[in-house]
């Protein structure tokens, strides 16, 4: 094939196309209708985008009138009425008041539901079915997709699943009715295909789907997609596997070769899997698909797709850290559909294509390919969106006479989702309908080939996503650590394979370290795994007064030289640590899991937030380390710089055994201070491996003490030494409250007053709206009350629910948390594992009860019968007065408190003590931004769970009960560990002032 006529032939095609076109306009964009004018007001004023995309996102929820009309304004009008392309239609529009508000209202609902109508072939299964048949008449072909994807339990899964085959029945009596396509003389459309054809998303059918654990969601998913493909096969119909976001395209791929090679199906062969070419690794995925398929004889059929989540991805790749996935440059990714089209073509013996694209270039591209590679017609078909684009399926019908639409089928709620997803694609700049039929690009460059545009637009994207932010500094600006990406194999390979290792050093014997001598003492303490109380993670050497008095004169010598050790060469001990670290990660992250009991994401954010204090408190270090100069009078140099404050005692919980332990101590050290650390008694050989990772940085001798030791016996000691200058603690109120008293008591030969940062508990809230998104919010609460068993200060205790989605939440809420797994933290299955220990079990099974006095109990789980596990409880009927509703629980408890309305919410997620987190959910505008300033607590979350804050990004602690001191992996936190000094010169001599630029000298 020759590439230069071969771009000539398209060229030719492509003017065909476009004459086959005529002056026709998509429905969505003609500009006399309400739905027109809206896309041509979107696409010329981003803000009303933003804002309307946001309004159809809420508007299934808006129940009630007064919802209605509120957010109308909320969204649309501020201090003027609604914009008049809103209103177009709205009989009312001379009407004011409540009464013409009213019928805006109903017009806007009205108008924005038949928007969402246009791309759904039906709500129920016989209007489906009708319209289907009269699809058909007109020769159009169809995959039926049903609408709805986030299910968060396995009831919904069911009901997914269920509905597949509800619509199937319905299908297999319909189908007897319809003429076949194409040719009479089969009963396959176009002599080669089923007249039923659906498409399936396999995330809705498994409700736990977690790359992580990719063995079972692969499996679950199968036990729902089998015998939905069975009965696929009983109506001799065909199932396309749709691919969506990157995480669960692995899952994806394996689900269609399980099934394709499953025993049972082999001989069956209407079996087909979307492949999205916007991903940079698509060129790989559909060689070695295709390699399967030939290697197992195993014909395959590719629905070829540019990708629907283009700019989810992105954010979710940003957020994580990674690189990003998708080509940023849209001629990349129309190149690689051409050139994934022409792989596809060449291999028609083994692979049918379904090109699917509303790209006149990118299908006249396949029709020619397919042409000169001479590709018999019954190997690829053409295929479109239900109401996407009437024009340019017609247009393709007559050129190609295969044509199938993608027809979504079901209920409003899922389909307005599916609208945003639809109008975000057309009226994107690089949208190709946009192009064509809004801003009537010329021909010649609609039909360009993608090649000549990238090397066009080479090097202009890689530049605009380059920038990454940051705080600034000689070491480069700050990154967090990436997320661990559980899709990629080798991730989840290295979890194992470093438990497992992990396991073989399991009951060593771990000494103190004091002054740069292990220190080995006869009383030790056994650390056990919380899931199997027998298996002892490791002996630990206890400190006693003795060793604490020698390790606080070991800190106090050390000081002298590393409070002048250059702040730049002590940021650099802590940039050695991180590289430590990064390198040792899986192994610290298996300690975590075996010694903690915290499930593989949760271990592995733990570790990395570990890193990034590292990473950040260097930088921050830097930073303040260069003195400000102060005030403007000639004559005199202010200088204010920081000075270290001696011996520091840090004081680490357990249940961010490295991180916060970490975070401390880095703070301590960089800034100049000694070091004494205690971890908690229940994972102190996580807290050796912090001493192994500065040790191994080459600290000097007596800067890093590590000093175990039981509270009860040394706990006091520390805190009373007159030689320590600072106590850096995180734990419960009880302990913090305690140490505030004590360190404020100053006797005689004190030389300092001692200061305390104290991070301390959380009774926070998360608030559900009325018109909050519930798909979101289910597993948002979900995971910030029972990750990690709840043993998070920033975990979520206290739901507040408005009175009239209560129902509805709690419903939602039981089923889904009756679809989580409890287990070891091993087994990446398990959602929630064991709590810390005994005496934790103890103290919360305690609280179990008292909930079943206080309130009702909703729901509570099974447990293992081994380990330290606690029931997931849910309890409703609770109120402000209540103990559930005022004391921190550190478990699994979820209290459900009813709200009669938003004001109420608010009081009651501020009664409490703590303030610590929050997090609130809703699409109201005028909620969140009361929130922002009623809602009082340190760190406070819109539409996301209360926990997981970032370093840099989300700097975390709270006030009231909650902690005194600045936030940790925030810009003032080092402050805390530092004094201040101010260094005045007189700089004149004799009447001479030498002259510096800043000061203020004569007007
Ligand atoms: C029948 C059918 C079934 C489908 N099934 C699936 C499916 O299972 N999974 C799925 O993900 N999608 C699916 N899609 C959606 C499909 O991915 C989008 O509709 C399609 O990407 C739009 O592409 P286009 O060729 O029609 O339009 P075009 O306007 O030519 O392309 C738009 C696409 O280009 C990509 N893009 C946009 N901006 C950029 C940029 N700056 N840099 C790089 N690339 C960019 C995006 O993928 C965007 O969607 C399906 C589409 C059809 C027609």
């Amino acid at each position: 094939m020759d590439p230069g006529q071969l771009q000539t032939s398209i060229l030719t095609r492509g003017r065909e196309f476009f004459a086959a076109l005529g002056n026709e306009t998509p429905s969505i964009f003609k500009k006399n209708y309400w739905t027109g004018k809206v896309m041509d007001w979107s696409m010329s004023h981003e803000d009303f985008k933003v804002q309307l995309f946001r309004f159809i996102d809420v508007l299934p929820y808006l129940s009630t009138e007064e919802m209605l009309n509120e957010h109308i304004q909320e969204y649309f009008a501020r201090d003027e009425n609604v914009p008049a392309v809103l209103r177009f239609g709205a009989k009312s529009a001379g009407i004011g008041g409540r009464l013409g508000m009213k019928v805006v209202g109903k017009t806007i609902r009205k108008n924005l539901e038949n928007m969402a109508l246009q791309f759904i072939i039906g709500n129920t299964i016989p209007e489906t079915i009708k319209n289907l048949g009269k699809l058909r008449n007109k020769n159009f072909a169809f995959t039926l997709d049903i609408l709805g994807e986030a299910t968060v339990s396995e009831k919904e899964a069911d009901l997914y699943a269920k509905n597949y085959m509800h619509l199937l029945e319905g299908l297999q009596q319909a189908q007897s009715n319809w003429a076949v396509l194409g040719r009479a003389n089969s009963t396959l459309d176009w002599g080669h295909s089923p007249k039923v054809n659906i498409s399936i998303k396999p995330s809705a059918l498994y409700s736990q789907i977690n790359p992580a654990d990719f063995k079972g969601s692969v499996g679950h998913i199968l036990d729902r997609l089998k015998p939905v493909y069975r009965k696929i096969v009983e109506l001799n119909g065909f199932m396309c596997i749709d691919t969506e976001m990157r995480k669960y395209k692995e899952i994806t791929f394996e689900l269609y070769r399980r099934l394709r090679s499953d025993s049972e199906f082999k001989g069956y062969p209407h079996l087909g899997l979307a492949m999205q070419v916007y991903l940079k690794n698509s060129d790989r995925d559909i060689d070695l698909m295709l390699e399967w398929a030939r290697l197992q004889h195993l014909p395959i059929s590719i629905r070829l797709v540019k990708g629907a989540y283009w700019d989810y991805e992105i954010v979710v790749a940003r957020q994580s850290g990674w690189s990003i996935p998708v080509y940023t440059n849209k001629a990349e990714t129309d190149a690689a559909f051409e050139r994934s089209a022409e792989k596809i073509l060449r291999n028609h013996d083994i692979c049918h294509l379904a090109c699917a694209s509303h790209n006149v270039r990118s299908v006249c591209s396949v029709m020619e390919l397919a042409r000169s590679l001479e590709v018999p017609d019954d190997r690829y078909e053409f295929q479109v969106l239900y109401g996407m684009a009437e024009p340019f399926r017609n247009a393709l019908m007559k050129m190609t006479g295969r044509v199938r639409l993608y027809c979504p089928q079901g209920e409003l709620l899922p389909g307005m989702a599916y609208l945003i997803r639809r109008l975000l694609e057309n009226t994107s700049n690089e949208s190709f309908l946009r192009q064509t039929f809004v801003e009537g690009r010329e021909l010649e460059e609609l039909l360009k080939a993608p090649d000549a545009s990238i090397s066009e637009a080479a090097g202009k994207t890689t530049e605009e996503y380059a920038g990454r932010s940051g705080s600034q500094s000689e070491f480069g600006s700050f990154n967090n650590h990436p997320f661990a990406d559980f899709s990629i194999p080798e991730v989840r390979d290295a979890f194992n394979d470093a438990i497992t290792e992990t396991k073989k050093k399991l009951g060593r014997t771990y000494p103190l370290f004091i002054g740069g001598k292990e220190i080995t003492t006869n009383t030790t303490v056994d650390s056990v795994n919380p899931a199997r109380p027998d298996e002892i993670i490791g002996r630990v050497c206890q400190a006693g007064k003795e060793e604490i008095t020698d390790a606080v004169s070991a800190a106090q010598e050390a000081f002298q030289t590393w409070r002048d050790t250059p702040p730049r060469k002590r940021a650099a001990y802590l940039l050695d640590a991180a590289e430590i670290a990064r390198k040792r990660i899986y192994e610290l992250v298996a300690w975590q899991v075996l010694e903690a009991g915290k499930q593989w994401k949760q271990a592995y954010n733990d570790v990395a937030e570990a890193i990034d204090f590292l990473e950040y408190y260097a930088r921050e270090m830097v930073y303040l380390a260069s003195p400000r100069y102060l005030g403007h009078a000639p004559g005199e140099i202010n200088e204010y710089f920081y000075q270290p404050k001696g011996v520091a005692v840090v004081i680490a919980p357990w249940n961010f055994p490295l991180a916060i332990s970490c975070g401390m101590c880095a703070a301590a050290i960089v800034t100049g201070n000694c070091v004494l650390y205690k971890p908690s008694n229940q994972t102190p050989v996580i807290g050796h491996t912090l001493l192994q990772i500065l040790q191994e940085a080459d600290l000097p001798p007596g800067v890093f003490n590590f000093t175990p030791g039981s509270g009860a016996v040394i706990g006091d000691f520390l805190i009373d030494h007159p030689q320590v200058s600072l106590i850096a603690f995180t734990g419960s109120m009880e302990v913090g409250l305690r140490i505030i008293q004590r360190a404020g008591h100053t006797p005689e030969n004190q030389p300092s007053v001692k200061k305390v940062i104290a991070e301390m508990g959380g009774k926070n809230a998360i608030i559900i709206d009325d018109d909050a998104d519930l798909d979101e919010a289910i597993p948002n609460v979900i995971d910030s009350a029972f990750a990690y068993q709840g043993q998070k200060c920033s975990a979520c205790s206290r739901v507040i629910v408005l009175d009239t989605i209560y129902d509805r939440f709690i419903e939602r809420l039981i089923g889904a948390v009756s679809s989580v797994k409890i287990g070891p933290a091993e087994d990446p299955a398990n959602f929630m594992g064991p709590v810390i220990d005994r005496s934790a079990q103890k103290s919360i099974l305690q609280y179990i009860e008292l909930a079943g006095q206080e309130g009702t109990i909703l729901y509570c789980s099974d447990v293992p019968d081994e380990g330290y596990y606690v029931p997931i409880t849910i309890v409703n009927g609770i109120t402000p007065e209540d103990r559930l509703a005022q004391e921190e629980i550190f478990g699994p408890v979820l209290a459900v408190m009813r709200a009669k309305d938003f004001d109420q919410a608010l009081e009651w997620a501020n009664c409490t003590r703590f303030a610590l987190t929050g997090a609130v959910f809703s699409r109201s505008p005028e909620h969140l931004q009361r929130c922002r300033k009623e809602f009082r607590v340190g760190n406070l979350y819109f539409n996301r769970g209360c926990t997981g804050a970032n370093v840099e990004r989300q700097p975390f602690g709270g006030f009231k009960m909650s902690g005194i001191g600045s936030k940790a992996g925030g810009p003032d936190y080092l402050l805390q560990f530092m004094d201040p000094h101010t260094v005045t010169e007189n700089t004149m001599r004799r009447g001479f002032v030498p002259l510096r630029s800043e000061d203020k000298w004569i007007e």
